[in-house]
C-alpha cells in the first residue's frame, strides 16, 4: 500500500484487493461501468459497505450509472502499488511453502517471491517454481531489503519467533506469518497472520451454530 492514502480505514484497505481482482476481471471484458449492487453481489460485501469504502476515494457512484470502471482500475493500481512488482522472500520450503512457490502470485497480484530461505540441506541450493533456495544462515547475505520488502513465514513455530527477530533487524516491512505462533515484532514492521487451523476450525464452528449463513457476516 503506498502512502498517499493515509486515510483510508484499515478494513476498508484490507478490502482493497478483492475489488482489485474483480475491477480487473470487468475490465479486461470490456465493461465500463459497475453498479455497487453488481460488485457487493461479486465480491460478497455489502453494497452499502461497499459505497462507504469507495467514497473514501473519491469514487463517487452516480445512481442509475454506478462506477466507472477505468477509474476503479487506475485508483487501484495506483494505491496498491500495481504498478510495480513488489518482491517476496519465503522462509521454510516445507509442504505449504512448495505449494506458494508453485503457485506464486503473478495471476492476480504483482507480487512476486524471488527468494526462498529453509535450513534442510535436500532443498537448499534446490529451485522451485523458478525461486531459487538458499540456506538461512544466508538470510542476511542474500536478502536484499531494498528490493525485497516483505517475508512470508511458512516455518515449524517454533522457529518462528527467531527468524522474525533476524528478519526485524534487517528491517524488513511486512511479514506474512503463517505460522500458529503469534510474532513480536517492532511497530515499525506489520504482520499479518494466517492460522489456516484456526480458520477452518472458525468455519466449522459457525457452520455448526450458525447454519444459515445470513446469520452471522464475516468482516
Ligand atoms: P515437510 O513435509 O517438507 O517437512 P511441513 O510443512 O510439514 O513440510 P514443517 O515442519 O512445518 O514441515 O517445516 C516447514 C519447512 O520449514 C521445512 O522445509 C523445514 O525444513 C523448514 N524449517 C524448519 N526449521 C527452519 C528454520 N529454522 N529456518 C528455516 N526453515 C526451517
Amino acid at each position: 500500500m503506498n502512502h498517499d492514502s493515509p486515510k483510508i480505514p484499515q478494513a476498508t484497505a484490507k478490502r482493497l484487493p478483492l475489488y482489485y481482482r474483480f475491477i480487473q476481471n470487468l475490465h479486461s471484458s470490456g465493461k465500463q461501468r459497475v453498479s455497487s449492487a453488481e460488485l457487493s453481489e461479486a465480491v460478497k460485501v455489502d453494497s452499502a459497505t461497499i459505497r462507504r469504502d469507495f467514497s473514501y476515494f473519491g469514487a463517487l457512484g452516480k445512481k442509475g450509472y454506478g462506477y466507472n470502471v477505468s477509474y476503479l482500475l487506475s485508483f487501484f493500481r495506483k494505491t496498491l502499488d500495481q504498478d510495480e512488482i513488489t518482491n517476496v522472500a519465503l522462509i521454510g520450503v516445507g509442504n505449504l511453502g512448495t505449494a506458494f512457490l508453485n503457485y506464486n502470485f503473478m495471476k492476480n497480484n504483482n507480487t512476486k517471491i524471488q527468494i526462498a530461505f529453509d535450513v534442510d540441506e535436500e532443498k537448499v541450493g534446490t529451485v522451485i517454481g523458478d525461486v531459487p533456495i538458499y540456506h538461512l544462515d544466508e538470510l542476511e547475505e542474500r536478502l536484499d531489503l531494498k528490493e525485497v520488502p516483505v517475508a512470508i513465514l511458512t516455518v515449524p513455530s517454533s522457529a518462528a519467533q527467531g527468524i522474525t527477530d533476524r528478519l526485524a533487524e534487517a528491517q524488513i516491512k511486512g511479514i506474512l506469518n503463517f505460522t500458529p505462533a503469534r510474532l513480536n515484532v517492532p511497530p515499525t514492521i506489520r504482520v499479518h497472520h494466517i492460522d489456516l487451523a484456526v480458520e477452518l476450525q472458525s468455519l466449522v464452528y459457525f457452520l455448526k451454530n450458525y447454519p444459515d449463513a445470513s446469520d452471522e457476516k464475516s468482516e
